[in-house]
């Protein structure tokens, strides 16, 4: 079989990428190793943050370009995927100014309040020191995102296979020569690789300067509530009366509201995973929740697990060597950029530089 370009993942990132390079006219397969929905890798679930909210300009600016990509995709794939319920952060006066100083410099409106104005607004919600709400930002369904840009690149005439595992990729003359699971041998002008806790092992030695990254089991934890949807997503910020420095994220889902403590689980093979949530860790999610969330039920936590790929600046890998594309290293953040991300690739893919930012080798600078 040959095609125009391969993509390898059918997480959020090569589902994105699809839809864009389908949309531009180009001959895509996505090939994606497990069943449709399933939830061994990075992209499964009901929720996911949107937020424009970070300190620095650059990835206010990317999120800015990602919500109307999300519309778009709404349009294209007939559903709703975006619920803008607005953010709190809150934690260290020092993160709450620098997000709000980041959001006004961008033009986008930002609130700051004290602890005693989020206990009125929200009172499922017990805020540290300052705090701060934007209005840009909220839940997007995870699964319901995967399945629309996988359909709607479907309808952009994508092939779309899951249950094909991509054993070996050989970069050849013109092109990449992939071989998959079953021994079938599939050429293309371009592949973009996309494969989330995977990426050590199936680039390494096929990509030059790719970071070192950290793949790591993440487990969140979902509370009923009452009216879950209507909570706001939220972050605590570490370092004031936070006991951990790795901060707290939280938003409402129709699992009820999802509380985690960010990047903190046990490296993991994401082929030989163990066997599922870890009770001492759901413990210290429950004891978060009796001091901070009194408007959730701690006693009846029901946990999952996720994977992070961190690179150690903990920027994301896009860029492009020769036929092979890298979209890598999401950590806990990615999901909100998949639509401008997979864009992004695209870009790469017709001949466009990559941001420095997310570039590999020595050419990947702050
Ligand atoms: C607990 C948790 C909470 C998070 N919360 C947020 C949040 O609130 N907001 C946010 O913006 N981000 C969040 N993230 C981050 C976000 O979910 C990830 O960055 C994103 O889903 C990464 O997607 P991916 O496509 O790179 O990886 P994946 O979803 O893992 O997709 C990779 C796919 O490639 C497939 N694959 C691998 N190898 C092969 C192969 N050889 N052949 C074929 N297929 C292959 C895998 O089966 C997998 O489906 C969170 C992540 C976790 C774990």
């Amino acid at each position: 079989m040959t095609a125009d370009v391969v993509v390898v993942g059918g997480g959020v990132m090569g589902s994105s990428a699809a839809w864009h390079l389908a949309a531009r006219g180009r001959r895509v397969t996505l090939l994606e190793q497990f069943a449709p929905g399933h939830g061994r890798g990075s992209s499964h679930g009901s929720s996911r943050i949107f937020r424009l909210a970070y300190p620095e300009p650059f990835y206010v600016s990317l999120a800015v370009r990602a919500l109307p990509l999300w519309r778009r995709l709404e349009e294209d794939a007939g559903t709703k995927l975006l619920d803008l319920t607005g953010a709190v952060d809150h934690g260290p006066a020092a993160a709450t100014s620098a997000l709000h100083q980041a959001l006004t410099a961008a033009g986008r409106p930002a609130e700051l309040l004290d602890p005693t104005q989020v206990a009125e607004r929200w009172p499922g919600l017990r805020a540290d020191t300052s705090a701060l709400f934007h209005p840009e930002a909220g839940r997007l369904h995870a699964d319901d995102s995967v399945a629309a840009f996988q359909r709607a690149a479907a309808a952009h005439g994508a092939q779309v296979r899951h249950g094909v595992r991509a054993s070996r990729l050989t970069v050849r003359d013109r092109g990449v020569e992939l071989v998959t699971d079953s021994e079938e041998v599939i050429v293309a002008e371009h592949v973009v690789v996309a494969v989330g806790g995977w990426a050590p092992s199936l680039l390494s030695g096929l990509v030059p300067g790719l970071p070192p990254m950290r793949v790591t089991e993440e487990q969140p934890v979902h509370f009923p509530a009452a009216a879950p949807l209507d909570w706001p997503s939220f972050i605590h910020h570490g370092g004031a009366r936070l006991d951990s420095e790795a901060g707290v994220y939280g938003l409402g889902s129709a699992d009820g509201v999802k509380v985690g403590f960010h990047g903190v689980g046990p490296v993991v093979d994401p082929d030989r995973r163990g066997g599922g949530p870890d009770a001492r860790a759901v413990e210290q999610v429950q004891e978060y929740a009796r001091r901070w969330l009194p408007g959730v039920d701690h006693t009846t936590p029901t946990a999952t697990t996720c994977l992070y790929t961190t690179t150690p600046d903990h920027d994301f890998v896009i860029d492009r060597r020769g036929p092979v594309t890298v979209l890598a290293g999401f950590s806990g953040h990615g999901f909100k950029f998949a639509s401008v991300l997979g864009e992004l690739a695209a870009d790469l893919v017709e001949g466009h530089p990559a941001a420095s930012r997310f570039a590999l080798g020595a050419a990947r600078a702050r």
